[in-house]
C-alpha cells in the first residue's frame, strides 16, 4: 500500500480486455470524462465493422478537442486479403505511434489494438516499446480481447470484462445505440 501523501500523478497505460462486453465503451467513457475537463483526446480504431457506429458520429460534436480515426481497410478476421490487411494494420500502427510520440493529447485510445499482434500483423514488441517510451504525462488505453501477459505487465491498470450474461445468447440482435 502506498501512503496517502505519497500518491502521485502519472500518465497511465490501461488495458480493457476479456470476452465480456464493455471494453470499447469503457474507453469511450474515459474519453467523455477527459473531454469534460477540456483535455484533448485521440481515438484510433484499428478494426472497423460495417455498422455506422454512434461514437464516430458523436465524435464530430466534440471537435476540435477530440480526434477520431478509423484506420485501415476495415480489416477483420473474415478478410479476403490478409496481405492487404497486414499492410493496412502496419500503416495504422505507424500513425498511432506518431500520435503517441507527438504528445499533443492527454489521452490516446487504441481501440482493438490487441488483435494486431494476436493475428500476427504486428510484433508485440513494437507496442511494448512505444508504451515504454511514451511521454510521461500521457494516458494510453488499449482495448481488445487476448491481452498477453507481457502487455498486462506493461500496463498500470488492467480490467478484464467477464461475460456473465449477454442478450446475444438469447437471440437479441445488436441494437443501434447500444452495440454500435
Ligand atoms: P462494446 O463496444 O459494446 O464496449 P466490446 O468492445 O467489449 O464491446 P468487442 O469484443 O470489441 O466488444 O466486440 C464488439 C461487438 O461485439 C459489440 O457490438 C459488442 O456489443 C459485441 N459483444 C461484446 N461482447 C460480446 C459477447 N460476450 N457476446 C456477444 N457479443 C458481444
Ligand atoms: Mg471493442
Amino acid at each position: 500500500m502506498v501512503h496517502e501523501k505519497e500518491h502521485k500523478t502519472k500518465g497511465l497505460v490501461a488495458v480493457f480486455t476479456g470476452n465480456g462486453k464493455g471494453k470499447t465503451t469503457a474507453s469511450l467513457g474515459l474519453a467523455f470524462r477527459a473531454l469534460g475537463h477540456g483535455q484533448r483526446v485521440c481515438i484510433i480504431q484499428f478494426i472497423k465493422g460495417s455498422w455506422e457506429y454512434g461514437e464516430i458520429v458523436a465524435a464530430k460534436k466534440f471537435s476540435p478537442l477530440l480526434d477520431f480515426h478509423v484506420m485501415g481497410r476495415g480489416f477483420t478476421w473474415k478478410s479476403d486479403d490478409l496481405e492487404k490487411d497486414k499492410a493496412a494494420a502496419l500503416e495504422a500502427w505507424k500513425f498511432a505511434k506518431e500520435v503517441i510520440e507527438e504528445n499533443r493529447y492527454a489521452l490516446v485510445i487504441l481501440d482493438e489494438l490487441t488483435y494486431l499482434p494476436h493475428y500476427g500483423m504486428l510484433a508485440e514488441e513494437e507496442i511494448l516499446t512505444a508504451l515504454a517510451d511514451k511521454p510521461k504525462g500521457l494516458h494510453v488505453v488499449i482495448t481488445g480481447r487476448y491481452a498477453t501477459q507481457k502487455l498486462i505487465d506493461a500496463a498500470d491498470l488492467v480490467t478484464e470484462m467477464t461475460e456473465v450474461k449477454h442478450p446475444f445468447k438469447s437471440g437479441v440482435k445488436a441494437q443501434k445505440g447500444f452495440e454500435f
